[in-house]
């Protein structure tokens, strides 16, 4: 595999150099989920695999970095919702609103961290990170902070 670039610019170029690999690992990888996921959309899980092979490890540093991707691809949907948050932020009632109407975008990014961790040996415990380039995703994991704080606020469990 590639290193993986710093900078998220070069993001989408790795994504192509390592796509046919990809391709080839997600048909003859022992661990189905990602046949599942490459087939039936379905959201992988956590691995269980007792031993992680390369392959495995190798299509989730994939699924992530491309995760990630697309979501700074699709920056300005959380600057928005940013930018109406603070045109409102004094107003509780309307930022309940906003949490209503924003959940499904959280949940696009309900799986995003500041770096990646790949864990690559279930015991003992090992991961592997990738720091992604902070500036870019500082709005994005600014939303998310700001809809945690809300949703499970009290003043909204009793909206
Ligand atoms: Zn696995």
């Amino acid at each position: 595999m590639n290193p993986i670039p710093e900078k998220i610019e070069d993001l989408g170029e790795w994504i192509n150099q390592n796509k046919n690999n990809y391709l080839r690992n997600v048909d003859s990888s022992i661990c189905n989920k990602w046949r599942d996921y490459y087939y039936y959309n379905e959201t992988p899980l956590p691995c269980c695999c007792k031993i992680r092979t390369g392959d495995c490890i190798f299509l989730e540093c994939f699924y992530k970095v491309e995760y990630a991707k697309e979501l700074v691809d699709n920056k300005k949907l959380y600057i928005s919702a940013l930018n109406s948050y603070k045109a409102i932020q004094h107003n509780s009632a309307a930022i309940m609103e906003w949490v209503i109407d924003n959940e499904a975008l959280y949940n696009n990014v309900i799986h995003l961290n500041p770096q990646i961790r790949v864990m690559t040996q279930l015991y003992p415990h090992k991961s592997h990170y990738i720091k992604l380039p902070q500036q870019e995703l500082k709005e994005i994991l600014e939303f998310k902070n700001v809809f945690i704080k809300h949703f499970y606020s009290e003043e909204y469990e009793n909206y």
